[in-house]
């Protein structure tokens, strides 16, 4: 099929999306936003190949349109639903492992958790993958899906005004992550519901880099701070209170540590006090030079990133031997 009539078919199938419907909110955006998001994500070459992995960056730029687009407290900011249901447009597939899973064998799912259980990603058909690579093709559909689902429904978004995703989303997910710890308390455990979100999903996958940057690549405990042009350092991002126990990623919770003073964190060979100086258990032989107690902890800079004391004193309590 000639490209021209190629669009005119996507051009209609885009525009006639199945949706669920909601009595107070219409019809669902979902579907939408994330056909926005994956334009743009080949916009930026971001999608090299026929293959649309769950990854962190899709979620962040996903977030990302979706709070540009979406009114707030209607409906549920979730990028399972619609990765899932466009399987009913016809020119969607789920993969596995490779190859092609039915959508009967994935049943419902409602988090990202769960997605990635039964998914590794998407594939497009043949025929709308062709298409896509067209720049003027994209522009097209972008600018049918901005006017057929959004333009009327909010008059703050008239059809022109396109949100233009950022550069890097991850990075701009970062520094929201930054600066919503220096206002927000700080609290031990994430609720289940929390931690099955999108934004627990790409915060997780931040996390190291937040910590690290925090900590200007440098071991709180040794202050190593070796790192290469490339960006590659020496430390770690530790949890102190364990992810599998808190699915905790505020970076209060981190610390940076270099391998061997991450391991010996871990083991519960050390801690730290509330006052950030270095305890050493009991239980260690042979200790300097790899701990000196009571010395002083590298804090960040910037101390409002500073360990949490519930965190600190979580570990002493059920790490420290
Ligand atoms: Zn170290």
């Amino acid at each position: 099929m000639q490209l021209e009539a190629l669009l005119g078919l996507y051009l209609v199938k885009w525009t006639s999306l199945h949706r669920n419907v909601n009595l107070s909110y219409g019809a669902a955006p979902h579907k939408p936003v994330l056909l926005l998001t994956l334009l743009d994500l080949f916009d930026k070459g971001s999608l090299q190949k026929n293959f649309i992995a769950v990854s962190p960056e899709l979620v962040a730029a996903f977030r990302f349109y979706w709070q540009a687009l979406v009114p707030a407290n209607t409906w549920q900011e979730r990028i399972a639903y619609p990765f899932r249901h466009l399987t009913h447009e016809g020119w969607w597939e789920l993969i596995k492992d490779g190859a092609p899973v039915s959508t009967k064998s994935i049943g419902d799912v409602t988090s990202i958790g769960q997605l990635l259980r039964k998914v590794d990603g998407a594939r497009f058909a043949d025929d709308l993958w062709m298409l896509l690579q067209d720049k003027v093709a994209r522009a097209a559909l972008r600018q049918r899906l901005i006017e057929r689902y959004f333009a009327e429904q909010d008059a703050r978004h008239p059809a022109l005004v396109l949100p233009t995703l950022p550069a890097d989303p991850l990075a701009a997910e970062a520094e929201r992550l930054v600066t919503e710890a220096q206002t927000r308390r700080f609290r031990l455990v994430t609720t289940k519901t929390e931690s099955e979100s999108d934004v627990a999903f790409v915060r997780h996958s931040l996390f190291p880099r937040v910590v690290k940057a925090l900590y200007e690549d440098t071991c709180a405990v040794c202050r190593l701070a070796v790192r290469t042009e490339r960006g590659r350092t020496l430390v770690d991002a530790a949890h102190i209170v364990p992810f599998s126990e808190s699915q905790n990623d505020d970076p209060r919770n981190g610390l940076a540590l270099c391998k061997n003073h991450h391991w010996g964190f871990d083991q519960g060979w050390f801690g730290l006090r509330d006052d950030y100086s270095i305890i050493v258990s009991p239980a260690l032989r042979n200790v300097t030079p790899f701990l000196i107690a009571d010395t002083a902890a590298y804090l960040p800079p910037l101390t409002q990133y500073a360990p949490a004391k519930e965190a600190l004193a979580w570990h002493r309590a059920n790490r420290l031997i």
